[in-house]
């Protein structure tokens, strides 16, 4: 182990630490970024999938107002949401809340149209929130927060601290409204014209990543699925201009 001239050691402070801090980027929007997509103020990459993919994430709105952070494609083949999320961050600039997009979550699921990250993990069971050994179609990884974006989304999300998370999936159509904010969830199920349901995985939400938040934070994680196909008039139009408003935004 290294020690300093004191013979204090320095372990965590070598190049390994160097190299870990320097996976999280935080970038300035250039010029060209900046007139392409007036609404970002800040760019990160919060982490690496296992296939090295960067997981992006974009800062809108107004730094000092409230925080919410809006995820899409936790689930690699649930694609269309994706299009409210790019909508917010590449349409007019954002004013009365400092608003986080992450527009996909799980790069490897996206990129191979998969549930699961790039060795087979459903990354809403691998929270360290109720985990359990799940196997199949819900496997959950060889441990609590395995898999490496899990982990770089708890940290982001632990520093951050959101008041509000909104999470899209599809298709079972409905906002869980069986949560720690119900009647957040109920304006928003009536705005986004989605049915008011209860998403609570059978009985117990085993290591996911709304049930590892709400557990954890004052602010409040919500699960919001579309149908298979909404069209794209609604994601892109409807769905953004509502999510703002009830998220106490405008642009
Ligand atoms: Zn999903």
């Amino acid at each position: 182990m290294a020690t300093t001239l004191a013979g204090v050691p320095t372990a965590g402070a070598g190049p390994s630490r160097v190299d870990h801090d320097a996976s999280v980027m935080s970038l300035k929007p250039s010029a060209k970024m900046s007139a392409a997509r007036p609404a970002v103020v800040e760019r990160r990459i919060l982490g690496h999938s296992t296939r090295g993919r960067p997981i992006k994430a974009w800062r809108l709105g107004q730094p000092g107002k409230p925080k919410h952070v809006v995820i899409s494609t936790m689930h690699g083949d649930e694609r269309h949401t994706k299009r409210i999320v790019t909508a917010l961050r590449d349409g007019k600039p954002i004013r009365g809340i400092d608003l986080w997009v992450i527009p996909v979550y799980n790069p490897d699921g996206w990129a191979r149209d998969t549930r699961k990250n790039g060795r087979g993990v459903d990354l809403n069971r691998n929270y360290p929130r109720g985990w359990v050994d799940l196997d199949g179609p819900y496997e959950s990884g060889t441990g609590p927060a395995s898999e490496p974006e899990t982990q770089a989304v708890m940290s982001f999300l632990s520093e951050i601290k959101p008041r509000r998370i909104v999470s899209f999936h599809q298709p079972l159509n409905g906002v869980d409204v069986d949560t720690k904010k119900p009647r957040f969830a109920r304006r928003l199920a009536h705005a986004l014209r989605l049915p008011r349901t209860s998403l609570n995985c059978g009985g117990v939400c085993h290591g996911t990543m709304t049930s590892w938040y709400n557990a954890n934070f004052n602010g409040a994680a919500l699960t919001v699925e579309y149908g298979a196909r909404p069209s794209r008039q609604r994601l892109r139009v409807q769905a953004p201009k509502a999510l703002l408003r009830v998220l106490g935004g405008r642009r």
